[in-house]
């Protein structure tokens, strides 16, 4: 049996730590294909993002629409979209594919603090929450806050953001104290999971577990089930890079 196709649309980072070329990688590591269109070209090296430029909307949009109409895709993943025109367009052709399984990793900002999304943060917020209709949604709490609007003084409150229409919501806690937990809900219920921290400096981590999240899902798996295997691969590429 072929490989099922998973059409991603994200940002490249030329160094390849994050972005299209760590999804692609994620998304072949679970026994799918990846099909790539850039949302917007970054400047950027192993060890910082300088700046991007948005591909035009347009462009990105035709992109889309002539995978989806030549390839089998099973599963989308959406990474950074760069700025709210992007993911208008993207939303646009989304609406024609209700059924299809849907990850959106909302990025907003670089783990050394360059902005990845030109706008407001209303901009932002209204950009992911479009997008995240029907989909597997994987903020972690930075993004949860922004997309909420505000706060996140309890994990919990990210299982709000059901509320705006998304379809589950997986809250990244990595960055908050004691063993890194990652917070499901689904609108049936809430799971949590939890394992040491490891010792690693790593880039495009969220990337790639959305990125596995949406091969998991192309090749049939429940959320639940893409999103334990997305863990596993998140953690074994962690593991690779302990630094000894
Ligand atoms: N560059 C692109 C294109 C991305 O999509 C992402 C993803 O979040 C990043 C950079 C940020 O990666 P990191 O958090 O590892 O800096």
């Amino acid at each position: 049996m072929s490989s099922p196709c998973v059409l991603v649309l994200a940002g490249l980072d030329p160094s390849g730590g994050a972005g299209l070329l760590a999804d692609a990688e994620a998304v072949r590591a679970m026994g799918a294909r990846p099909v790539c269109v850039a949302t917007a070209l970054t400047v950027q090296t192993t060890r910082a993002a300088r700046r991007f430029e948005a591909v035009k909307p347009a462009l990105v949009a035709e992109s889309m629409k002539a995978l989806l109409e030549e390839e089998d895709v099973r599963a989308i993943k959406i990474g950074m979209v760069g700025n709210r025109a992007v993911a208008a367009e993207i939303a646009a052709l989304l609406q024609a594919r209700p059924r299809l399984p849907l990850v959106v990793d909302p990025v907003l900002a670089a783990s050394s603090g360059a902005r990845l999304f030109e706008g407001s943060s209303s901009d932002a917020r209204d950009a992911y929450l479009r997008l995240a209709k029907g989909a597997v949604l994987t903020p972690n709490v930075a993004e949860a806050e922004a997309l909420l609007g505000g706060k996140l003084d309890n994990p919990l409150m990210a299982a709000t953001l059901l509320g705006e229409g998304a379809g589950a919501v997986l809250l990244k806690g990595g960055h908050l104290p004691g063993h890194p937990t990652d917070f499901l809900f689904q609108p049936e219920g809430e799971e949590r999971f939890s394992a040491p921290r490891i010792a690693a400096t790593a880039r495009g981590t969220g990337c790639r577990l959305a990125s596995a999240i949406a091969a998991g899902l192309a090749r049939g798996l429940s959320v639940r089930e893409a999103v334990v295997a997305a863990r596993q691969l998140v953690r074994d590429y962690l593991q690779a890079h302990v630094s000894v």
